[in-house]
């Protein structure tokens, strides 16, 4: 059976791998792509567990050489998700879940058929530059650059399926498992089942 992709998109700093992380935690048998990135790892991030991080010339061959399903250029870095990451996925049957901004959701929504796309949301515009300053891992100027961005972005959420407002992490994790419960719970998933 196909699986489906749960693409997950917000604002830097709203709290999206967080809520990936929990909800991983409780559904078990659900995957993750890890993204290629251009941009350097920050302090607390590990390669091939956060992102597979590489040079901006190996990530142009990739382009080149037709290795992603999907890749933008999110503030000034390469972002993409690579075919054998998600074959990797898909392939030992597993639904599977993508961080990715909107651009690569709108490709992922174009390309695959069974894809639900949440759209996650700070309860204010306060709380999400609360949350990257205590993240600690941006300077001011890549702080800056991400707020502006979330701002122009907003109305993209409107052509997402669900919305999410992470306010309490406890509150905002269980609507990410009922939503995809809910999916694995509709006929037509059931009737395909079995
Ligand atoms: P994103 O992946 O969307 O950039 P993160 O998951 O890195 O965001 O979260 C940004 C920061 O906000 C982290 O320090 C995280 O611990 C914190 N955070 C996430 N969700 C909540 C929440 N509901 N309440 C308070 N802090 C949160
Ligand atoms: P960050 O630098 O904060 O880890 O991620 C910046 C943005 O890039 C986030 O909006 C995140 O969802 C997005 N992103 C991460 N991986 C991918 C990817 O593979 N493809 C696309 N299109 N966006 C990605």
């Amino acid at each position: 059976m196909p699986a489906r992709l749960y693409v997950i998109s917000g604002p830097s700093g709203v709290g999206k791998s967080t809520l990936i992380h929990q909800v991983r935690n409780t559904i078990s048998d659900i995957g993750y792509t890890i993204s290629h990135t251009s941009r350097p790892p920050r302090a607390n991030e590990q390669n091939g567990k956060d992102y597979h991080f590489v040079d901006r010339g190996i990530f142009q061959q990739m382009i080149r050489d037709q290795a992603f399903v999907e890749w933008a250029r999110v503030y000034d870095d390469f972002y993409g998700t690579s075919l054998a990451e998600l074959d990797g996925q898909i392939n030992q049957g597993l639904d599977v879940i993508l961080d990715i901004d909107v651009q690569g959701a709108r490709n992922i929504k174009n390309t695959f058929e069974k894809v639900t796309l949440i759209y996650i949301l700070p309860p204010s515009f306060q709380t999400l530059e609360d949350r990257l300053r205590h993240r600690a891992t941006d300077n001011e100027t890549v702080i800056k650059k991400r707020l502006e961005k979330s701002v122009k972005e907003l109305k993209n959420c409107e052509w997402y399926d669900y919305i999410i407002i992470n306010n309490d992490l406890d509150e905002a994790s269980k609507k990410l498992e009922a939503i995809i419960t809910a999916q694995r719970c509709r006929s037509s998933q059931m009737i395909e089942a079995v």
